[in-house]
């Protein structure tokens, strides 16, 4: 684990998987943005325990397992005040909500999400700007599109946390399908990050960003690559028009099909790209003799749905 300061009060700890951000509150006790991967859980309770640094409240970026994995270890450990966005807690605060969103047959490809519990304090409602919590005010950025109701986490002392809102330049070309519950959100999401003004950006995977030019430039080279990877799947339509062999195709280019852990993974931000090629009349989605159908072009029948 490496530890940069950003500020007298504010740091980031990097870990394997995820960053981990750390506000100062006073002498002993920290809050901490995102809790990494739940594989480091233990790391990171021996670190705090090694540090002496006593956890007195988390914030959540969003939801997923790779921003919350300490939340329950840490909370049990330290009873420490839990902040995060209104819904996206809903399939992790408890896992076993996430296991029912699953047909039961993947249950068990699913167990590396552990079988922790933990309790949020304060959910960040999808139009709050601004929350106190722990005696300190944070700002919160609507981010939407990652998942349903990410925040942007500012600290007090103006370090911005843009959680999974931009891939990193140093794994862009990495990534295969990276999870994106609405890409028209996303879309917003990403444009409105160009009017922000903060002197460093954390984001949930890589090193830090400094200043605008660099975000401003992480910004546009995701639109070029979420666009690509739109454009690329409207092209494979015209061979493969259901979704089975959509992902047949696909799996031929990316190998996505690793276990089912990942396919489900790739198959959420998949069904967001063709909705989103629906939304803009890019496809049509029908029905044919039973099975869901994606058709290339402009929608002019009434049926579909
Ligand atoms: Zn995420």
């Amino acid at each position: 684990m490496k530890l940069e300061k950003l500020t007298d009060k504010t740091f980031v700890l990097t870990t394997q998987f995820a960053n981990v951000g750390i506000f100062h509150l006073n002498e002993s006790e920290v809050i901490l943005i995102d809790t990494g991967h739940i594989h480091e859980a233990k790391d990171l309770s021996q670190y705090f325990e090694q540090h002496r640094m006593k956890i007195a409240g988390i914030i959540n970026t969003h939801g997923h397992i790779d921003h919350v994995g300490a939340n329950f270890i840490l909370q049990a450990q330290y009873d420490c005040q839990i902040a995060m966005p209104y819904v996206d807690h809903i399939f992790c605060e408890d896992i076993s909500r996430y296991y029912m969103s699953f047909s039961t047959s993947v249950v068990e490809g699913l167990s590396v999400y552990g079988q922790g519990t933990f309790k949020v304090s304060h959910l960040i409602g999808e139009d709050e700007t601004e929350f106190e919590f722990c005696g300190v005010r944070f700002e919160a950025i609507a981010l939407k599109g990652h998942t349903y109701n990410q925040k942007g986490i500012v600290t007090p002392d103006g370090i911005c946390f843009l959680g999974d809102s931009l891939i990193h330049l140093d794994v862009i070309e990495k990534a295969k399908f990276p999870v994106v519950t609405h890409i028209g959100w996303h879309f917003e999401a990403m444009e409105s990050l160009r009017s922000l003004d903060y002197r460093h950006y954390v984001l949930g995977h890589g090193s830090v960003l400094s200043g605008n030019k660099m975000l401003n430039e992480f910004v546009e080279e995701n639109f070029v690559y979420f666009n690509r990877k739109i454009d690329e799947i409207e092209g494979l339509l015209t061979v493969a028009s259901k979704f089975d062999d959509l992902m047949f195709e696909l799996n031929k280019l990316y190998n996505i099909r690793k276990n089912i852990f990942k396919y489900f993974v790739a198959e959420r931000t998949i069904r967001a790209i063709l909705s989103y090629l629906e939304q803009e009349k890019r496809i049509q989605i029908v029905i044919e003799n039973g099975v869901m159908t994606y058709l290339l072009g402009k929608s002019n029948c009434q049926n579909h749905h």
